[in-house]
């Protein structure tokens, strides 16, 4: 989740790719005509944030074919496709992959457009949905599928319960979204529908899906139910929201810091053994190496000596191509 709008100018100037004007290349070279009318009616002479997009590092992966014109499916490595939604402020990214026997959908995205049929059209085989957490960009879609394997946490069961659309309406108002929406689709009637979970996973369960095996790893911190998922033999590490090129949220309602930094710790053990981050927002890949940068951040913000800024009432804590929002010590979370 990048719910607060606030630190959107932050992400910016963080993210890898910048805003600033020459940096981005013409959107219109990507995408379709009916795109550019909508970039070009808004934002005139304004930091838009996505003036980043197309993002460069999206350019190393084969782009396929889409069934929907809201989704970018790339193939990022052999047995995984990313399905990246670019037209709304999240740039949130779903990844599935296909193993020889079963697939596995990591995340379902904001529920904008529907989102099985593109699965459909990438795998026969049958699809397990897992959540790395359940904000409401990473279910958006899971009322569609059939399967859904889930963490056993309260904050998880709640949020199966869907989001009514005054909860989540304003997600596509205002410049959160440049994309056409798809016919039907608006502010008015934008909601997270609610979807069942039939099966729970736990940290160190297996998940095999025949030549790829992920292993469960819980991370809570951003959120209490964040999982990561790691092919050991592939020497890659699924992030969720855990880490991504732009700042980490340790601020929202259900983030814990303490929580946050014992999980980076964590990961950051694993280092040695992996190569490739696979990140949820914005870009789809981080080197390993972020593993140990996120550790020794949460170990700096504990230890009081990174610096900071203060924007509404949280603290904002820059590193190098990352950051971490959190909360002022002894306040409560955020609440949105
Ligand atoms: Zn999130």
């Amino acid at each position: 989740m990048r719910v607060s709008r606030l630190f959107a100018a932050a992400l910016c100037a963080i993210s890898a790719g910048s805003c600033g004007p020459g940096d981005s290349q013409p959107a219109k070279e990507k995408l379709s005509a009916g795109s550019d009318e909508a970039i070009e009616g808004r934002g005139a002479d304004t930091a838009n944030w996505w003036d980043a997009l197309p993002r460069e590092e999206w350019s190393a992966y084969q782009r396929v074919l889409e069934s929907d014109p809201w989704f970018e499916v790339y193939r990022v490595f052999p047995d995984t496709y990313a399905i990246y939604e670019p037209g709304h402020f999240e740039e949130v990214i779903s990844f599935l992959i296909v193993g020889e026997t079963r697939a596995l959908l990591l995340d379902t995205g904001l529920g904008i457009a529907r989102l099985r049929p593109v699965i459909a059209s990438l795998t026969q085989l049958d699809v397990t949905v897992v959540n790395s957490h359940t904000h409401y960009d990473h279910i958006g879609g899971n009322y569609e599928f059939d399967r859904i394997a889930g963490v056993d946490h309260p904050f998880a069961h709640a949020n199966a319960n869907g989001a009514p659309n005054g909860e989540v309406g304003d997600m596509l108002r205002g410049d959160w979204v440049w994309k056409p929406l798809p016919r039907g689709v608006d502010a008015t009637n934008y909601k997270i529908n609610p979807y069942t979970v039939n099966e729970f996973i736990a940290d160190g369960d297996v998940i095999d899906l025949g030549g790829v095996r992920l292993e469960v790893i819980a991370a809570p911190g951003h959120s209490p139910d964040s999982i990561c998922l790691f092919d050991r033999q592939g020497r890659r590490l699924f992030m969720g929201d855990v880490f991504y090129f732009a700042p980490l949220y340790a601020h929202l309602e259900g983030s814990d810091l303490a929580d946050y930094k014992a999980s980076a710790e964590k990961l950051a053990a694993l280092q040695p053994e992996i190569d490739t981050l696979i990140t949820a927002h914005n870009a789809p890949v981080a080197d390993s190496f972020y593993l140990g940068r996120m550790r020794d951040a949460f170990t700096a913000i504990a230890e009081n000596r990174a610096d900071f800024v203060e924007t509404d009432g949280a603290r904002e804590y820059a590193f190098e191509n990352f950051s971490i929002i959190a909360p002022p010590p002894d306040s409560s979370p955020w609440l949105n």
